[in-house]
């Protein structure tokens, strides 16, 4: 199944077995920059791994506009190299970087992703407000796609941004968060989203899904993500696993053989 976010290179994880051995699948997420290098090891690395370049709200305060442009101008020829991201706003933590720094940063990744022709994966949590402003107010340069990566909104917030970002593919990627009592309104979330824009993501090694929300998360849990999202839409598990991996190669336009 195809892993639409994870941060393998993390080391409580790169010493699993199934990690090493390349049995994972899915895109590997740059999110500060310097441990992008080893980012785009890892996909060179192993077959089925893909990697973004980009920027986490967490480090927009050591951020740099050239130094993240020069790498993507210089990676830019990759085929392995799908997007950009993550980036956006966090303001969750009290502990982030100000508003206005992450605003900067969200924006000028942004601007990347239209320069460079590559879709766009945002990080938003308690932030909604901003990041939806920013986006409409940047909807043209949003022509190759976005992701809202682990979406934690509601309904009707879901809505209001497909709508307000019409002609655009937005697509809503579900993490473990689906999985937990206290989120049980993501089912509608879901169930409001169009069946071809929804994608499932690990997060790894974060938000474990239940029943393993104790432990670091790892690929082979985006099976009990997909188990509860074929719960909610009435589907089995293998239409999930069909349908998410459609949708992340057109989202992250990866040419497949099949
Ligand atoms: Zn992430």
């Amino acid at each position: 199944m195809f892993d639409s976010h994870f941060h393998l290179t993390d080391p409580r994880l790169n010493t699993l077995p199934e990690i090493e051995q390349g049995q994972c699948c899915g895109v590997e997420i740059g999110a500060d920059f310097e441990s992008l290098p080893d980012v785009f090891a890892f996909a060179n690395r192993h077959e089925q791994v893909y990697c973004t370049a980009g920027v986490h709200p967490a480090y927009a305060d050591v951020y740099s506009a050239n130094d993240l442009e020069n790498f993507v101008a210089e990676h830019i020829s990759n085929p392995k190299f799908v997007a950009i991201g993550e980036c956006g706003l966090d303001y969750h933590r009290p502990d982030l970087p100000s508003r206005e720094q992450q605003i900067e940063v969200f924006k000028h990744q942004i601007h990347l992703a239209d320069r460079y022709a590559k879709p766009l994966v945002v990080h938003s949590r308690d932030a909604w407000e901003d990041t939806v402003e920013i986006l409409i107010a940047n909807k043209s340069k949003l022509k190759n796609g976005v992701l809202i990566h682990c979406m934690s909104y509601t309904a009707e917030q879901a809505t209001f941004l497909i709508n307000q970002l019409s002609g655009i593919d937005v697509y809503f990627a579900f993490g473990g968060h689906l999985t937990y009592k206290n989120k049980e309104y993501l089912h509608d979330t879901l169930r409001v989203i169009p069946l071809n824009r929804i994608l499932i993501e690990t997060d790894a090694p974060y938000l474990a899904p239940v029943p393993k929300r104790s432990e670091v998360n790892r690929p082979e849990f985006i099976l009990y993500t997909a188990q509860i999202m074929a719960k909610v839409l009435r589907k089995t598990v293998a239409e999930i696993e069909n349908l998410i991996t459609t949708n992340a190669y057109r989202f992250y336009q990866i040419k497949t053989a099949q």
